[in-house]
C-alpha cells in the first residue's frame, strides 16, 4: 500500500522551519491504518516481544492497537507529570532546551522484552530517552518501529544500538 499518500506535509509547524508530518489522514483510513499495524506486528513478532512501549502521544496510537494484537501488556512513557504513581524520568536534548519522559515503576519487569514504538523518528532523542527508562527498569528493549523515518537527522545514528525499522523515509526538508 502506498502510505505516503496518507502523510500530510505542514510547513511551519508548530514554528517556522518545522515541516510538520501530520498522520491523521492515515488515522482516517482504515486500510492504511491497518496496514501499518499489520507491519508493526510484523516487526515486533519477529522481535519476540513481550511488551509494547509506546511514546506519548502519537505512539500510543500505534502501541495500544498494537499490543492487543499481539496480546502483550501496552506500557506509555508520558511527558514528565502525567503518570500518577511511583515514576522514574530521564532528561533529554531538544533542539532548543531539555524535556523529560517518565514510566511507571512498575510497569515492566526486569528481562521483560519491550517493543518501542512512536510515529515520527527525527532525531532519535525522544526514543534514545524512552529506551533508558525500559532499561532502567531491568527490561530490554528487543526493537523499533516508527511509521515514518525522517532522514538526514542523525536518529538511526543514534540509535545504532537498537533494530530500528521503519515503514516510509523521508527527506527532513
Ligand atoms: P526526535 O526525538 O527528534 O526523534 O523526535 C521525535 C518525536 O517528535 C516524535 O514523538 C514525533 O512525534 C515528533 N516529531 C519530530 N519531528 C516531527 C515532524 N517533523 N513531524 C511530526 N512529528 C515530529
Amino acid at each position: 500500500m502506498e502510505l505516503q499518500a496518507f502523510i500530510r506535509t505542514i510547513p511551519d509547524f508548530p514554528k517556522p522551519g518545522i515541516l510538520f508530518r501530520d498522520i491523521t489522514p492515515l488515522l482516517a483510513n482504515p486500510e492504511a491504518f491497518r496496514s501499518v499495524l499489520e507491519a508493526m506486528s510484523g516487526w515486533a513478532t519477529e522481535a519476540g516481544a513481550g511488551a509494547v512501549v509506546g511514546i506519548e502521544s502519537r505512539g500510543f496510537l500505534f502501541g495500544a492497537p498494537l499490543a492487543d494484537r499481539l496480546g502483550v501488556p501496552f506500557v506509555p512513557v508520558r511527558k514528565e507529570g502525567k503518570l500518577p504513581a511511583a515514576r522514574l524520568t530521564v532528561e533529554y536534548a531538544l533542539e532548543y532546551g531539555e524535556a523529560r519522559l517518565d514510566i511507571h515503576r512498575d510497569a515492566l519487569p526486569a528481562g521483560a522484552r519491550a517493543y518501542i514504538v512512536d510515529d515520527v523518528l527525527a532525531t532519535g532523542g525522544t526514543a534514545l530517552a524512552a529506551a533508558k527508562l525500559v532499561e532502567l527498569l531491568g527490561a530490554e528493549v528487543v526493537g523499533m518501529g516508527f511509521l515514518i523515518e525522517l532522514e538526514g537527522l542523525g536518529g538511526r545514528e543514534r540509535l545504532a544500538d537498537y533494530a530500528v525499522r521503519s515503514l516510509l523515509r523521508l527527506e527532513e526538508s
